[in-house]
């Protein structure tokens, strides 16, 4: 075992113990929970070994950073989420590679991702990110839709062919009335997801909760949560 793998390997034990005790302290089964990676900023080999660690489920934010990384992975069976803002001009490419996309947001980006997936002739899962921090009809800093606009949107996407919803997903935010309320913000995202599932019971995915407040979103109901820093280690630069 190289001193990365086993890095890896430990880290990911202590996250894994953390998921199962916040399930266990929740009531719930650990299989409600999926663990997701975040192995933006960290290269292919990381991945490669994470995967050989059982790791399924990765995540990227930055299509630069994650068209290479899944392209020297294709070998392996693996889902690729995409989590960071996304601007049209990178959705082809996206699309090459992501088998869900979670931070989708507004209408034109629905239409985008629609046409390159028929383009592909492919099916994309699709979660609606929601900006807890955003007022009505806005976008929140980091990207998402305000929660009066989930059902628009959600509308959308079930119009669009290729597409399917999956759900819904949160970044717990930094400003506004949440802002260190991350067990709130989750509460509000479930109560939104509920919502959505009266109609649509299949999108029924919540993927919230990070490094810092996975407990948080296992506690509220998260059913994927997106860990980087505490599987890869501190980030060298921004992402
Ligand atoms: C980077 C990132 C994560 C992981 O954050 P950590 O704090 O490193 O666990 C989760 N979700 C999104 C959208 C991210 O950009």
């Amino acid at each position: 075992m190289t001193d990365r793998t086993a890095e890896l390997a430990a880290n990911l034990a202590r996250v894994e113990e953390r998921i199962a005790a916040a399930c266990a302290a929740a009531g719930r089964a650990r299989e409600e929970v999926t663990l997701i990676v975040v192995t933006k900023t960290y290269p292919a080999s990381d991945v490669r070994i994470l995967h050989g660690l059982g790791v399924r489920h990765v995540a990227e934010n930055r299509d630069q950073d994650a068209a290479p990384k899944a392209a020297a992975c294709a070998d392996l069976d693996l889902n690729w989420h995409f989590v960071g803002q996304l601007q049209t001009n990178k959705v082809r490419s996206v699309v090459g590679y992501a088998d869900v996309v979670q931070s989708v947001d507004r209408l034109k980006l629905v239409s985008s991702l629609s046409a390159a997936a028929e383009r592909g002739e492919r099916e994309l899962g699709c979660l609606l990110q929601v900006a807890l921090d955003a007022e009505s009809g806005a976008r929140g800093d980091r990207g998402g839709v305000a929660p009066d606009g989930i059902e628009e949107l959600a509308a959308a996407v079930d119009a669009a062919p290729g597409l399917r919803l999956d759900g819904l997903m949160t970044v717990a935010p930094l400003a506004g009335p949440y802002a260190g309320r991350q067990r709130a913000a989750f509460d509000r995202l479930m109560d939104l997801s509920t919502a959505l599932r009266a109609t649509r019971p299949a999108a029924n995915m919540v993927s919230a909760g990070m490094s810092a407040d996975l407990e948080e979103a296992v506690a509220a109901g998260a059913t994927h949560v997106r860990i980087g820093t505490a599987v890869l280690g501190v980030r060298p630069k921004l992402g």
